[in-house]
């Protein structure tokens, strides 16, 4: 495939995945979202405001350091860049970084509260561990992307961070993957806020994750 074919095709990735977003109730009132997908090792494709009616030929170009190379981002777009950035010099092998302010999951970033794995889907997504939440900072900000990079250094397993005070930093191998771990992870926010009426969300037993890696591995054979 050309670089501009796999740029259109990463576009388009990009659009299907801000839909499957709001097709799948997690979004907040606003709507607000930023989405993003790596082109290549040194630039990435972003969402330039809001999501809604987003369109594959809106999405800026972005080089891995920040700097806009195509296209144009509105101010308060463009102050979020480095928070999408960080995770791409971090991660080399993500491939999507999705934003959102979704409504359950916040609460844990409003509470400082990390997101504990008790459900099945989260587990299934390979994030068996706690969704950590990095110290708030005003978005984009230095403090708050010394933050991202400092909890990726420590947790280099987690593929989501809760952003303190403000939302949800989810990654992945591409824009798909990314938004199920969003819907993932926001429908166990909800279920643990739930369980706590019934007297608290419990833990899986010792081995869930080697069990459940087990029985996908005999379903894929
Ligand atoms: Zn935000």
């Amino acid at each position: 495939m050309t670089s501009a074919g796999m740029a259109q095709e990463r576009a388009e990735q990009v659009v299907a995945a801000a839909g499957q977003l709001f097709a799948a109730g997690v979004m907040s009132h606003s709507g607000h979202a930023n989405l993003s997908a790596r082109l290549d090792g040194e630039r990435f494709l972003m969402s330039p405001g809001s999501v809604r009616d987003l369109a594959a030929d809106q999405l800026a170009t972005i080089g891995l350091d920040g700097q806009v190379l195509a296209g144009e981002m509105s101010p308060s777009a463009a102050e979020v860049i480095a928070m999408h950035g960080v995770v791409y010099r971090a991660r080399p092998q993500v491939g999507a970084v999705i934003h959102t302010h979704s409504p359950a999951a916040t609460a844990f970033a409003v509470a400082h509260r990390p997101l504990p794995c008790r459900t099945e889907p989260l587990l299934r997504f390979g994030q068996a561990e706690e969704v950590p939440v990095v110290p708030w900072g005003p978005r984009g900000s230095d403090v708050s992307v010394r933050g991202i990079a400092a909890i990726l250094a420590e947790r280099s397993t987690t593929s989501a961070v809760l952003l303190a005070n403000h939302g949800l930093l989810a990654f992945g191998p591409d824009a798909a993957a990314a938004a199920h771990l969003v819907v993932a992870i926001e429908e166990s926010a909800e279920a643990e806020l739930a369980a706590r009426a019934l007297g608290g969300a419990v833990d899986f037993p010792e081995g869930a994750l080697e069990a459940v890696r087990a029985s996908m591995a005999r379903v894929t054979r």
